[in-house]
């Protein structure tokens, strides 16, 4: 699950992370209560203005139709409020965002960190995430922070740090220096720097994250060092143990039907096929695709609609498949073992009727118990539905309904 750039803020801010101070707004009137009370409460005197979305790039990115980039310096009140109602309603495009973009519902006014009386200032590049194949949690540093991190990471492999921590251990005090020392640091900035990595360290692990993303790391010319930005992924098999995480959901940012299955308890993954498939278990959800493929189909999705298959989830599964438009067939592949496959069939055709026309033909292969019962229901049922026992059946049903 992702999160925005100022709640990531919030929680690096209780783990004891120096951040770049901001307070988010939702409309250009309230940017500016927020830069005044920013102003305040910091002593700044420009701000800068952040679009909030969950794609990163927006500094270089711009909203559909303007000039207006993602990330800009207000020197005034006005200039807030101007770049404030230029972001906000309308669509922010970054490399990350793919062509489509993303749309703007909320701001993150911030304290002006590169203010002149700042400087000189320095950008470092700092992630925290999982080494699968080390097994291990790994901290990747860099000298060159900024938004052209990909391009050194591309360009000059060498300049990208790495510093692997063994969970069970913890990031070691030494381990800490060394990447401060490695950073070119030494005096004050170099103990902020000792401080900054152990309480980002602790926060990637106690919040149960996936991914923690900090670019730019910024030094000030008074030695502090801040994070000017956060991405922060949480696994999602950690948040049942935190509560208030979960409360940080967007899902105006997530894709709607996935967010629809979600709610359904469907795991309901896109594709760009035109067979959609309904089955219970993953395994079998993957050699079905396997299937259409060899069919002569491409699978539109993959759902696994879990083992307790009923009435309701067919009808939610047929639902968000017929949602996209490329479907121009459907194939439901049900193993009754648990679930009785009488059941399931007498749910597909309640969920065909409920649903009403459904304009693509489908297929629905039953094996398990009362399977052959489970035919005679779909082959009464007088729907425009095939049922076929053996895979083979339902292969061959695919390919004479595409073509
Ligand atoms: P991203 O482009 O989505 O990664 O957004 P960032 O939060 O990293 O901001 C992009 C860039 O905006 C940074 O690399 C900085 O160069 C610039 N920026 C961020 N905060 C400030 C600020 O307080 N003052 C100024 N002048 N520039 C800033
Ligand atoms: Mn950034």
């Amino acid at each position: 699950m992702n999160i925005h750039e100022y709640q990531a803020k919030e929680i690096l801010k209780k783990y004891g992370v120096a951040i770049q101070e901001g307070i988010v707004a939702e409309s250009a009137d309230g940017a500016v209560d927020a830069a005044k009370k920013l102003q305040e409460q910091t002593g700044t005197s420009w701000v800068v203005v952040k679009a909030q979305i969950h794609a990163g790039g927006r500094g270089k990115g711009k909203i559909t139709g303007t000039e207006q980039r993602g990330v800009a310096l207000a020197k005034s009140l006005d200039d807030v409020k101007t770049i404030s109602a230029n972001l906000i309603g309308g669509t922010l495009v970054t490399i990350q965002t793919g062509e489509a973009g993303k749309k703007v519902s909320k701001v993150l006014v911030a304290q002006d960190v590169y203010y002149p009386g700042a400087s000189p200032t320095k950008e470092f590049y700092m992630s925290i995430l999982l080494d699968r194949k080390e097994g291990k949690n790994v901290i990747i540093y860099s000298t060159e922070g900024g938004m052209d991190i990909e391009d050194v990471a591309h360009n000059t492999p060498e300049l990208i740090h790495k510093e692997h921590i063994d969970p069970a251990i913890g990031l070691q005090p030494f381990q800490a220096r060394k990447i401060a020392f490695n950073l070119g640091l030494t005096g004050e900035a170099n103990k902020q720097m000792v401080k900054f990595v152990s309480n980002l360290y602790k926060a990637y692990i106690g919040t149960d994250s996936g991914m923690f993303e900090i670019n730019p790391v910024l030094k000030t010319s008074d030695d502090k060092i801040i994070a000017v930005d956060a991405k922060v992924n949480f696994d999602d098999n950690g948040l049942i143990r935190h509560a208030d995480q979960l409360a940080l959901r967007d899902t105006s940012e997530e894709d709607p039907t996935e967010v629809e299955a979600g709610e359904s308890n469907l795991n309901y993954v896109k594709l760009d096929g035109n067979v959609g498939c309904m089955v219970n278990g993953a395994g079998l959800a993957m050699a079905t695709m396997d299937i259409i493929k060899l069919s002569g189909g491409d699978p539109a999705n993959f759902l696994d609609v879990g083992g307790s298959a009923n009435a309701k989830t067919v009808e939610a599964g047929f639902r968000i498949i017929l949602k996209d438009p490329n479907v121009k067939a459907i194939l439901i592949n049900i193993f009754g073992g648990i679930v009785r496959c009488d059941r399931v069939a007498q749910g597909v055709v309640d969920a065909y009727q409920n649903i009403g026309n459904i304009p693509v033909p489908i297929i629905v292969r039953l094996q398990g118990t009362n399977a052959v019962e489970a035919k005679k229901l779909i082959d009464e049922s007088g729907l425009k539905v095939f049922s076929a026992i053996t895979l083979q059946e339902a292969a061959d049903l695919v390919t004479q309904v595409l073509n």
